[in-house]
């Protein structure tokens, strides 16, 4: 037999899917299966219990799934297969975790230099895709992926959640695999609504402000953190884990409303209309202000500059206009339109989304307000009735959803009466 087709006897892993391939004299036994012998004969023979909870906490670091690390052009590709737009923030993602994984990938550096982690703050309005992105390039690097709320964090010893919390969900993410748990990525949104809500730092206690950011920083910073693996106080007898948040990629998000009168300032803009450059004028008219965001104005908004420092790369994400959100219906790899055309497929109907149509859809989540997010509610507001009655009716074959049709059944929805009144 040829060296490169050597594969596992027993489970017929090839040899680059293992990290070690023993050869006998009839053929090849790999790790994994030494592993899996070895357990059933402690069981058989010895009677030792090996309780699958504590055998994947235990996993040795060769069991850890084979990494596959993309270059950052790849990484970005994959993302535009996904999430439309935002390619800034896609560039800025893929060089980080391309550089993060690379840096754990590498063997203890022998002279000084330590190349340190990057986490990353992402600012945009809500529902431009910022924990899309972060959940897609976790699902792609295939790492346990944990997304937690800063709003809900507070100060130990206060009512909420402690910021331990985080990793208790990024360890039930991994399934208790502690190695596992600690290369996976975490997504904090909302990290604006943690901001000192005044500059003077400590007339009175900011239980759910500046606390929680000190508390987020001994997280970000790579240190051991005692985890309750099942979350949260109320399980006080369960026993901690001790994780190390080193190899951690954390990612923020918020919206920080209000952030580009800090850059306005900083930049020294006149408002618009004002100024004595009217080409300047123009041009950030139409800019995204977004775009010159420092972190200086992170600091001005009310994060503090040691929590700055821990994230050190900073991007912004464009809000999501009309031709955007249209794009997002049709574009992405499993785009809504393209699921609905797979439900309907199974049902042997073809169905024709006329270019009207998504448009009136599109112009409701922008009239709403809804952003992307709205985008799904606003289909099934239209399709739930097609959708309920088509599977019975066998001579259909076709099913073309019209401006009339779209427009007479989103305001006949339930829906869309709830959103008026809201
Ligand atoms: P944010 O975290 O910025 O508030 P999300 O990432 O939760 O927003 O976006 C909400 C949903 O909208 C996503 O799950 C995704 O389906 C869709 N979406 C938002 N932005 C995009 C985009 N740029 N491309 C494709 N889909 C998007």
């Amino acid at each position: 037999m040829a060296y490169k087709e050597a594969f596992c006897s027993f489970c017929g892993r090839k040899k680059n899917e293992v990290d070690l391939l023993l050869s006998g004299t009839e053929g090849h036994i790999c790790n994994h299966c030494i592993v899996q012998g070895n357990d059933l004969v402690q069981q058989e023979l010895f009677g030792v219990n090996t309780f699958e909870g504590e055998k994947k906490k235990k996993k040795k670091k060769s069991e850890l799934p084979k990494f596959d690390l993309r270059p950052p052009k790849e990484l970005k590709k994959y993302l535009d297969d996904y999430v439309i737009g935002q390619d800034e923030a896609k560039k800025v993602l893929s060089v980080a975790v391309y550089n993060h994984y690379k840096r754990l990938m590498q063997p203890k550096a022998k002279d000084d230099v330590t190349i340190e982690k990057s986490n990353i703050i992402m600012v945009g309005e809500t529902g431009t895709g910022k924990t899309f992105l972060a959940r897609t390039i976790s699902k792609m690097l295939q790492v346990p992926f944990a997304i937690a709320d800063a709003t809900v964090l507070t100060e130990a010893g206060y009512v909420g959640e402690d910021v331990e919390s985080i990793l208790s969900r990024l360890l039930q993410a991994a399934d208790y695999n502690i190695e596992l748990a600690e290369r996976g990525i975490v997504y904090i949104d909302e990290l604006d609504k943690i901001a000192r809500k005044s500059d003077n730092p400590s007339i009175t206690r900011d239980v759910s402000g500046e606390g929680v950011q000190q508390g987020l920083l001994k997280l970000l910073e790579g240190s051991i953190v005692s985890v309750p693996p099942q979350g949260g106080r109320k399980h006080p007898e369960q026993k901690m884990e001790q994780i190390n948040t080193e190899n951690i990629l954390f990612i923020c998000g918020g919206a920080f409303d209000g952030i580009d009168r800090h850059i306005s300032k900083r930049i020294n803009k006149q408002p618009i209309g004002f100024s004595t450059d009217k080409k300047l004028d123009s041009v950030w008219e139409k800019e995204n202000m977004l775009r010159f965001v420092t972190q200086q104005d992170l600091k001005s908004f009310g994060l503090i500059p040691e929590l700055i420092g821990r994230l050190p790369l900073l991007t912004y994400l464009n809000p999501l206009d009309k031709d955007t959100l249209k794009k997002i219906l049709l574009e992405p790899k499993n785009s809504l339109v393209k699921q609905y055309k797979k439900l309907f497929a199974m049902e042997d109907i073809n169905i024709i989304f006329e270019d009207e149509a998504l448009d009136f859809i599109v112009d409701q989540a922008v009239i709403f307000k809804l952003g992307a997010r709205g985008l799904r509610s606003i289909c099934e507001a239209i399709l739930t009735d097609a959708m309920f009655e088509l599977p019975s009716e066998k001579d259909v074959k076709e099913f073309v959803l019209t401006l009339d049709y779209a427009k007479q059944k989103f305001e006949g929805s339930s829906y869309y009466e709830m959103k008026l009144v809201a």
